[in-house]
């Protein structure tokens, strides 16, 4: 390993590599560039880091937290994972399936009411075996409340449940980009790359979080550049600090974080979470037809719809690079047919 890309040394106690992981993804994941993507947009070179690869129960973002997570609740002798989301997460989708594989209950609390078909995200829930439970209430911020409450009534029947909170954003699924992030930097090694930005999906706000404390740690001068597709600015911002600060008090880290290390952009959400807006689906068909690379509409596909505004913008240096963090998140596409149909561009 590089001598700038291996953390174990920054970190004061070597707690990285004493902390227990599973391994679950398949690492590392690829760095890609998309020229016919660049070509089509006439942008700088964009590279695509294929986080959607990371080939556990078809893969995404949430792989790297859990290898962490997971293997504190098998250290806790939990025989249960409880967590949460909507129907369409794929938090829930590859925690249930971690479950699965460590033959361990798998209990997803989802909010709302069930819906008419089980297809997408939930239709591989059922397929896992995991039982899943309606709180009736539609609001998703009382959601943790509900995944609590779950996980009380779990134990009192004697099961010894490990709670994992919406999106898995805590200090130790952080860890996972953390790791992330020193990963990256040796592929931008190998290709002789300095990107500008790194462009990704925030909602939990944990990836953001670990990958932005990585490079810092790292001290690597790349922007992480979040497009929110749920919560405003302000409330990403508090959250991101907070995460990196607990991470690298996890880590026994120190880290200065300056107001303007935290990028956040809060325009692309439209109508709301998981609500399609029309240059994601527009963004979600070129990347589809130049690259072969398939989106969603909640989160992947409304960063990628603001990057591509940046390079219309002018934002980047032609003859530079950017880098789009693909966090996965297909799945999702396969509930709703009916906002990708059609051809108009
Ligand atoms: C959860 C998720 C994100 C956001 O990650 P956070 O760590 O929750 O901010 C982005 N993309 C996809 C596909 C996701 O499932």
């Amino acid at each position: 390993m590089n001598k700038g890309t291996d953390l174990t040394r920054i970190t004061q106690n070597s707690t990285l590599g004493a902390l227990p992981r599973l391994e679950l993804a398949s690492l590392p994941t690829p760095l890609m560039p998309a020229h016919r993507l660049s070509a089509a947009v006439r942008g700088p070179a964009i590279w695509l880091k294929r986080d959607d690869l990371t080939g556990f129960a078809l893969g995404g973002n949430k792989v790297r937290k859990l290898e962490f997570l997971a293997a504190d609740a098998l250290r806790q002798d939990a025989d249960t994972f409880v967590t949460g989301g909507g129907p369409q997460s794929n938090h829930v989708r590859t925690t249930m399936a971690v479950a699965a594989s460590l033959g361990m209950r798998g209990v997803a609390v989802c909010y709302g009411t069930p819906p008419e078909q089980v297809q997408g995200n939930h239709l591989l829930d059922v397929l896992l075996g995991a039982q899943v439970r309606f709180t009736g209430d539609p609001n998703r911020s009382n959601l943790d409340k509900h995944i609590e409450q779950e996980a009380a009534g779990l134990a009192r029947e004697g099961h010894k449940p490990y709670v994992i909170g919406r999106g898995g954003a805590s200090a130790l699924g952080c860890v996972g980009y953390v790791v992330a992030a020193s990963e990256l930097i040796q592929q931008l090694q190998a290709e002789g790359l300095a990107p500008q930005s790194i462009f990704l999906a925030t909602g939990s706000c944990g990836t953001h979080a670990g990958l932005l404390l990585g490079l810092k740690l790292l001290q690597a001068r790349i922007q992480v550049y979040g497009v929110t597709v749920s919560r405003p600015r302000d409330e990403c911002e508090t959250r991101i600090r907070m995460l990196m600060e607990e991470t690298a008090a996890l880590l026994g880290a120190t880290v200065s974080i300056n107001t303007d290390d935290i990028v956040v952009d809060d325009g692309y959400i439209g109508g709301g979470y998981g609500i399609p807006t029309p240059e994601a689906i527009t963004a979600t068909r070129l990347l589809a037809r130049t690259e072969a690379v398939f989106l969603d509409h909640v989160y992947t596909a409304k960063a990628m719809a603001c990057l591509l505004d940046k390079v219309k913008q002018g934002t980047f240096e032609p003859d530079g690079s950017v880098v789009f963090l693909h966090t996965g998140g297909s799945p999702a596409i396969f509930a709703r047919p009916d906002i990708f149909i059609g051809d108009e561009m």
